[in-house]
């Protein structure tokens, strides 16, 4: 039995998407930039995927590029952006609960002489806009949020961000890397300029993501080579991701709505169930404003690392807080962001769902952490 709960890390990738990487590879393997038929061929599949990668995103295919991954993607848009903006001004404005691939570019251009300011989010992990407000001013040329949060799901309200536009002249960015495909293209405002996601999230393998960037947006590319992806990102495309990525786009769109209402069942179960059966536990996503494919919740008095290998025995995979930032020591800034106890930080639990988990499997999995969580609680020997 193996039930995967470690979505917001990384996603199985589909079978569909999976034939289309190794057709790609084997046989239709030519170089998108050859001139003849099999360079053409190549092409189209990069041509396809581009367009099924925007729709996702509910924008034109025009302003898509396709990157190594969401942090490549990132990166390029805060550099990028922050750098061709120079000339009118040097102040940044994100938040303190972002992804390290949008935190560490913004700590590169402090280097570089820029301003950046940090947004500190309300109780729910949600910035609000009066913070923005009190922040920005004629110098901001780039303000980055992400539409919702890899370890507690929280959704961030773009439209009142992107109101500020009437009045300042700044380039607005969304790190969509973990709402992308769990939100309908919508909840991302006309104000946004650029947005990035990642192919890995939505059943794509991984190493590709993309960029896309709105008309007369300018961004300075970070690679530069042969000028590939219309000089935005040179270096060989990966085709057979991006292909697949197209196809896991293409299906994520298809099956959007049903995705959602599946994840939504799935957490609200999970959680009312551990609400029920397991005292003294916290939840640390904000239901009402959340994606539904994150449930971070912790167990008081509970070791987060030994409770996922506890449960890694009966096959159910969850995580302590962000792949990406599980090697650091200081783990989670997100959940220091949102004022946890330093305990309520250590036996924090993060479920992320996908297409694939279902509400049966939710009682195999609240019942063994009940099992798990009793036993370590009556050792009393984690604190
Ligand atoms: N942004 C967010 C919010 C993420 O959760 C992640 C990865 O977990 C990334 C960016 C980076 O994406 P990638 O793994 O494709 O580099």
């Amino acid at each position: 039995m193996e039930i995967y709960l470690d979505n917001s890390a990384t996603t199985k990738v589909l079978d569909e998407a999976a034939k289309k990487a190794y057709e790609i590879m084997v046989s239709d393997f030519g170089n998108p930039s050859s001139l003849h038929h099999m360079g053409m061929v190549a092409e189209k599949e990069i041509k396809y995927a581009r367009k099924a990668v925007a729709d996702l995103m509910g924008r034109e295919d025009k302003g898509l590029y396709f990157t190594s991954s969401g942090t490549e993607a990132n990166n390029l848009a805060i550099m990028g952006a922050a750098r061709s903006m120079i000339k009118r001004g040097n102040k940044i404005i994100t938040s303190n609960i972002e992804h390290p691939s949008v935190l560490e570019p913004c700590r590169r251009l402090e280097k570089e002489g820029f301003e950046v300011v940090y947004l500190k989010t309300d109780g729910d992990g949600i910035i609000r806009s009066e913070q923005l407000e009190k922040a920005i001013d004629e110098k901001t040329v780039l303000v980055s949020i992400m539409t919702a949060n890899n370890e507690t799901g929280s959704l961030q309200p773009l439209s009142d961000i992107a109101k500020f536009k009437d009045r300042y002249n700044f380039i607005f960015h969304t790190d969509m890397v973990q709402a992308y495909g769990k939100v309908s293209p919508e909840y991302v405002p006309d104000g946004v300029d650029i947005i990035t996601v990642s192919g890995h999230k939505v059943h794509a393998p991984k190493g590709v993501g993309a960029i896309w960037i709105k008309e007369k947006v300018n961004i300075k590319p970070l690679m530069l080579g042969g000028g590939q992806e219309k000089g935005m990102r040179s270096g060989t495309e990966n085709v057979p991701a991006i292909a697949a990525f197209g196809i896991a786009a293409d299906v994520a769109k298809r099956d959007i709505d049903e995705n959602i209402n599946n994840m939504c069942k799935v957490r609200d179960y999970l959680w009312n169930g551990i609400k029920a059966e397991i005292p003294n536990v916290k939840l640390n996503t904000p239901l009402m404003n959340s994606v539904s494919s994150v449930l971070n919740v912790s167990f008081a008095g509970i070791r987060a690392e030994v409770l996922l290998h506890t449960l890694e025995q009966d096959g159910i995979y969850v995580s302590t807080g962000s792949a990406c930032s599980s090697n650091k020591k200081n783990r989670s800034h997100v959940l220091r962001a949102l004022n946890l106890k330093p305990s309520e930080i250590e036996s924090a639990i993060r479920f992320s769902f996908s297409r694939y988990n279902t509400v049966e499997d939710m009682d195999t999995v609240i019942l063994k952490l009940e099992q798990a969580v009793s036993k370590f609680r009556k050792l009393g020997s984690f604190r």
